[in-house]
Formats: C-alpha cells, structure tokens, sequence
C-alpha cells in the first residue's frame, strides 16, 4: 500500500486547493491511503510577530483537526490519515510536546526549516547562506537533525536533507554526516520520508540524498513516502521515482501509521 503522507492544506497560507481537491487528486492517482501533514503554527515566536504565510495560525489548529475527521468518516475508498509537520526548535520543545500530545494525530513530521530563526528553506532569505561556509552549514544542519530525532518528540523526519534545497553544495557529499545521522536516527528508531519536493527546486533530487538513505537503510532506519503536496496536482507526484530509489537502495517494505504506532508493510 503506498500512502503519500505530506499533504498541505490551504490553512498554510502558502498552498492552494481545497481538502476534498487534494483527496480527488489522490484517488484519481490510485492511492489508497493519505495524509494531511499542515504546518504547526509559529508557536515558538509571540503571536504578533507570526508569519501568517508560513503556517497556520494557533486559532486554527482544531478547525484544521475537525477538518480531517470530517473528510476521514466521509472517505470509504481512501484512508485518511491525521498528521502534522512539525518544526523542531531547539529550546521550545515543551511548547511543541504540549500542542503534539493534546490531539489524537497518526503521525507527526519533525522538520527542520530554521536553523537560529533563520528560514533557510524560503528563498526571500537567501542572502542568510553568505553568512556560512558550507562545511559549517551542512554540520550545523546535521546535527540539528540528529537532535531531532533524539528529542522523541517525532515519528517521521520530514526531507531529511532539505539544506541542498537551493543546489547549496559541498565540493564532496559530506558521507560522514550522512553516516553519523544515519546511525543517531536509527538508534532513536524514528523513521524518515523520501520526499518528492527536492525535485521542484534547485536540488533536482529526492530528499533525502541515495548516499545518504543507503546509510539510513544500514542502520534499519524506516521510509514512508511524501510528495510535499501544496497543490492538489502534486499529490503522489514522482511517486515511481521515490519507490525507484526506496527499491535501489534495498527497501522492501514501507512505513504506514496510525494513532502513532507505525506498521511496516511490503512495497509493491
Ligand atoms: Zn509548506
Ligand atoms: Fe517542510
Ligand atoms: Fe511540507
Ligand atoms: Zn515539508
């Protein structure tokens, strides 16, 4: 069963399309499972100084979780899946456990889009990469990673590379920071996705990286599938690629989930 598991919603401020669009979109794909994966709201900054294009605001959240269930009793030919991506922020992880753990979600991403308030992942800054050198960038990036999967806050690691995003590359891909997340994620047991968005972007590439989800598929690391979807045409966008690399790399089964117990089921 392949399930697309990073579905935006309009609620975002950045994707357009209605809910029941994307479910459409997912049916004529001939998915059978999918999940609505919204950003958490900017809950590490004072409400007035939240950015209403980047994710919800915290108003918002239950209308977003009433919305699904909506859609979920509604849907008997698509399973619906109620997940959440989740910025992981180094200092406000008591904030983010409390808006986690108080609704009955599937599965919650724990993404890294800012590195010290830095939104390295929106091209309005970035001017902020002259600040690095690209080393120091890439090992930051990393270990943040590591933290994320150490905090046990997250069940899956959303593009678990996004740092190349705008093609910002090493002279060698750095096999040693792929090797040591590799490892901290597999002994944290969270699982990863492989994430069609790179695709859309200057990366030209899946997220994560083949050298670097060998290593994950070494260390027993489990992959679930995500088009990153902010419009309704992209949901399962790439999908053949994604289960191409998946199936490469040694892959044999997928990750699915619910009420954040995960089940690992065979690829196709
Ligand atoms: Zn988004
Ligand atoms: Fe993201
Ligand atoms: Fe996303
Ligand atoms: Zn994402």
């Amino acid at each position: 069963m392949i399930a697309d598991y990073h579905i935006h919603t309009k609620r975002c401020g950045h994707a357009s399309g209605e809910m029941e669009e994307y479910i459409e979109a997912a049916r004529n794909k001939g998915l059978k499972e999918i999940g609505f994966s919204d950003h958490v709201y900017v809950y590490w900054l004072p409400k007035e100084e939240r950015d209403l294009s980047i994710a919800m605001a915290e108003e918002e959240l239950p209308e977003y979780i009433n919305d699904v269930f909506r859609l979920k009793e509604k849907s008997s030919d698509i399973i619906i899946r109620l997940g959440f991506e989740a910025d992981y922020i180094p200092g406000h992880t008591g904030t983010l456990k409390k808006i986690i753990t108080k609704y009955p979600f599937d599965y919650v991403y724990g993404s890294i889009h800012f590195l010290d308030g830095w939104a390295f992942d929106n091209s309005r800054y970035s001017e902020g990469y002259k600040d690095w050198s690209p080393r120091k960038l890439y090992e930051y990036y990393f270990k943040t990673v590591q933290n994320s999967a150490k905090s046990g806050l997250f069940d899956i690691l959303g593009h678990p590379d996004l740092i190349k995003k705008f093609d910002y590359r090493l002279e060698k891909p750095p096999l040693d920071l792929y090797e040591e997340t590799a490892r901290i994620i597999g002994e944290a047991g969270v699982g990863i996705e492989i994430n069609a968005a790179g695709l859309r972007y200057p990366a030209k590439e899946l997220y994560p990286a083949e050298e670097f989800l060998i290593r994950c598929h070494h260390y027993g690391v489990p992959v679930s599938l995500g088009s990153d979807a902010h419009k309704p045409e992209q949901v399962g966008s790439s999908f053949d690629q994604c289960l191409e690399l998946a199936r490469r790399v040694g892959y044999k089964q997928i990750a699915v989930y619910e009420q954040r117990r995960r089940k690992l089921v065979p690829l196709p």
